[in-house]
Order: C-alpha cells, then structure tokens, then sequence
C-alpha cells in the first residue's frame, strides 16, 4: 500500500527576527484512508509601539482548513502562547470525533493559558480571535497523555510521546506510518532547570526519518553556547543577596509559566528568604502551584521544587502594599518581559525610583515590551549620566488605560536562565538523529540560514520553512 504525506506550516514570521506562531498539519493518503493530524496553535502578541496604542497578536493562517477535510486529532507540545494560544480557533475545523491531546502537565495549565487569551481580546477591545464557546469546544475534547511512551493517537496510528525539558509538559510527537518515522519537536532543552532535567534523545528505535518540526530560536546566536544556565543565574543571585544586604528591594521580572517557580526555587535553595521576605507573585503563583503538585508531573524527568521560605501574595486587596513596606524584600512577578501592565505594574512603581534597589530579568526581552525599553534607557544614561522619566502603560483602579510615568533609578540585571538549547546544541541535536529529511522551523530568517548552511551535507533534505511551506513524501 503506498502512502503519501503531506506536511504543511501555516504559521510565517511577520519580521527577519521574528519567530512564527507554531502550527504544522500532517496529512496522511493510507490507501482509501486519510487523516490530518495538527501539532500546536500559537498566537505571538504584536506590542504597541507607543504606551496606550491597542495590541493585536499575529496567528497562523488557518484558511488552509477551508478546503473542508476535517482534523482528526490535535497534539500539543507544550502550553506557551506560541505554540497553544490560538487552539481554540480551530474548533471549527474539528471533526466529529477529533481529540485534543496534551501532557497531564498541560491539561493542568491549559485553561489558564485560554482565559488569558480571552481576556487580552477583552482587554484591547478588538474582536476576539476566538470565543468562550470555542475554549468549552476544545475542552471537552481534550485528553490527556499520562507518561512518556507510544500510545494510539488514531486507529491504527502510533505515536511515540517523549519529554524535551522546556517547561513542564513540554514534549514531542513522532508518528510511526508506514514505516517512518515522522518527528514533531517543540520547543526542547537539553540543559537542566530546577523541576525539569534536561531533555535526552529519543529511544533508537524511535530515531525519525523526518524532522517534520524543530526548535530553531537561538540557531544564529554563538554567544548562547557560551553562556551557561548555573553561571547566569549565580550572578542574578549574587546581586540580589548584596542589593537586599545593603536594606533596598529586588524584583525579578519572570514567566509565569515555569520561570518563576525556577527563581523562587533557586532563592530559596541559596536561602536568600533568611535576609529578607521573598514573595511570588502574578501568574507565577498558579503555574507553581500547579508544578508542585502531582498534576505537574508525568516524566521521569521531571524533579522537585524547593520553595520553603518564599510567601505567596494574596488575591486579598492591600497585600501588595503590605509587602513593599519593609525596606528589603525579594519578589518574583510576571510578566516576564516587565510589561506593558500585570502584577510587575505594582512592583516597578517601587522599585524604579530607588537608586539601591535592583531590577532582574531572566531572560530574552522582546522589542517594544517594557524590559527592552528600560534596557534601552539603561544603556543611555551610562552615556549620558542622567536619569530618565520612562512612561509605562497601566490601568486605573477601574481598569480603564492609563500611562504613568517614573523616574528610572534603580539597578538593572539581566540575566539569561533561557529553557531553549543553544546553537551548538540543536546542531548536535539535528547530527544525533541524522534524518533523511529535516524542516527547520520556529526560528529567525538568520537562524533557519545558519542552520541550514551548516547542516549541508549532514542531512540529505534540509528544507527552510520560511521558504517551503509544503513538503510532500511516498513510500
Ligand atoms: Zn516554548
């Protein structure tokens, strides 16, 4: 019987540097058969440029579903905006039958991930991408995948479901059919972070002939092999623990999703909660929560948390303030770029004026968000030595939009605790595999460029998703 396979990316950058919302189909021609199976559905949000402006987020192209052949089963790698957001705008191309298939760990965040997007629609007023009756479509759809293995994704059809780091949940599909073996990477880390040791090769047997979707996010950036994870983080905690010493505060700008539980793990494993309070705060709290729990487990490889010491923030109103009232405290906060708006908003009012207190981010700052622009004003007054006012976008006790304005003194640190493999890893990982055909994905028009160049030779078909968006095999 032949069969043939059709892979198609609908998502595409909006920029050079940009990274497109991950969203792959696979079609597959079994004799009389067919199936189309699709792996992930992220929204990217595009920033205002000027504080006030209204957002608006950049989605894959989901016309390509109007040919009307039903999906028969959805996969998801992992629970970032980029690669889950837009699930629910494909409710309507579902057909009758077709599960949503995530990690125990992903179920357990996923509603968050949804009502988040629910509410940024509502938040910019603009029509929403997709709709309460959407979100309770996929809901009920969804199934969950208890451990690592192979399991039956449709009749017939096997996949093999394996952890790749990254953050709880995060994992990989590869498909058996017809004899190949057809691999959907998501995001993956071969690094270890606190709750998640790094993630390993699948298998043999399970080695893919197609690398139907990669990670490629650092793959033109050297500097990313010359950082390390336990280096960057060293220093966030150095300065922190001589910033709280010295009686001034420290917020630690991070991600709900994962980040945030890693830094309150690592204050608390360096006992940075015996010199001051350290709190949590923002969606930090759920996300944690949820990684502590059995519910954020479901591999091997997935470790403890260590938080004793660190105090959660409370929905009751006047926590906040009670907490900022000592002169030296830790806290942890998203968003994890600084804003524009969220729990960070309270933090930054008590933290940007005080020329003792110091201000970390954990990793890579989007252009336009509120961290790129303090990095910004950083660099400029060590030129000029003056010390700017920086307007932030905000709401009133109504939340109605407003634009407060600071006076930027405070300290600045950023550091790179990133859950992404390095360039020199993901080539390592491409070789360790050695497929017959490899698409790069989910990188810059530089990364799929570097790769692609260096990978020549190493792979038979190397093919650049920005530049090919269907690929068709037959065997
Ligand atoms: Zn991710």
């Amino acid at each position: 019987m032949s069969i043939r396979i059709r892979l198609t990316r609908l998502g595409a950058r909006r920029t050079p540097d940009g990274i497109e919302p991950s969203c792959g189909v696979m079609d597959i021609q079994k004799g009389s058969e067919s199936y189309r199976i699709v792996t992930d559905c992220g929204l990217i949000p595009v920033r205002a440029q000027e504080p006030g402006q209204d957002p608006s987020w950049h989605v894959p192209d989901l016309s390509f579903f109007e040919d009307g052949k039903p999906i028969d089963a959805v996969r998801l790698t992992h629970v970032h905006g980029d690669h889950a957001g837009f699930t629910p705008a494909l409710a309507k191309y579902l057909g009758p039958k077709a599960k949503v298939w995530m990690t125990s760990p992903s179920e357990a965040m996923i509603p968050n991930v949804f009502e988040d997007g629910l509410k940024a629609f509502e938040r910019a007023r603009v029509r929403p991408l997709f709709d309460e009756n959407d979100v309770a479509d996929v809901h009920l759809r969804i199934r969950r995948i208890f451990k690592p293995g192979p399991f039956e994704i449709l009749p017939g059809i096997t996949d093999y479901v394996h952890p790749e780091g990254h953050i709880g949940g995060a994992c990989s599909f590869t498909t058996l059919v017809g004899g190949k073996r057809v691999h959907y990477s998501g995001d993956r880390c071969s690094h270890d972070q606190p709750g998640i040791r790094g993630a390993q090769l699948l298998p043999r047997e399970w080695y893919p002939h197609v690398i139907a979707n990669s990670d490629c996010t650092y793959g033109a950036d050297p500097d990313s092999d010359r950082r390390s994870w336990r280096e960057e983080m060293d220093r966030g905690l150095e300065q922190c623990a001589a910033t709280l010493r010295a009686g001034a505060p420290v917020l630690f700008c991070s991600f709900g999703i994962h980040r945030g539980g890693a830094v309150i793990h690592e204050l608390s494993r360096h006992g940075v909660p015996n010199l001051a309070p350290v709190y949590l705060d923002g969606s930090c709290r759920t996300y944690t929560e949820i990684a502590m729990s059995d519910r954020g487990r479901w591999s091997e490889l997935d470790t403890l948390l260590h938080v004793d010491g660190v105090r959660w923030i409370g929905r009751e109103k006047g926590e906040r303030y009670e907490a900022s009232q000592p002169r030296a405290y830790a806290v942890v906060s998203t968003p994890g770029m600084g804003g524009p708006g969220g729990a960070a908003a309270f933090w930054k009012r008590q933290v940007l004026p005080n020329p003792d207190a110091l201000l970390v981010f954990t990793g890579y700052l989007a252009p336009d968000t509120d961290g790129a622009r303090i990095l910004e004003a950083d660099a400029e007054r060590r030129r000029t030595g003056v010390n700017p006012v920086l307007a932030f976008e905000d709401q009133d006790p109504d939340g109605r939009p407003r634009v407060e304005r600071l006076p930027f003194r405070c300290k600045v640190l950023q550091i790179r605790i990133g859950a992404h493999d390095s360039q020199g890893n993901i080539l390592e990982w491409f070789r360790g595999y050695r497929p017959e055909t490899a698409v790069l994905c989910h990188g810059s028009e530089a990364a799929l460029a570097s790769l692609s160049s260096s990978l020549e030779g190493d792979i038979p078909q190397v093919v650049r998703s920005d530049q090919q968006r269907t690929i068709e095999l037959e065997f």
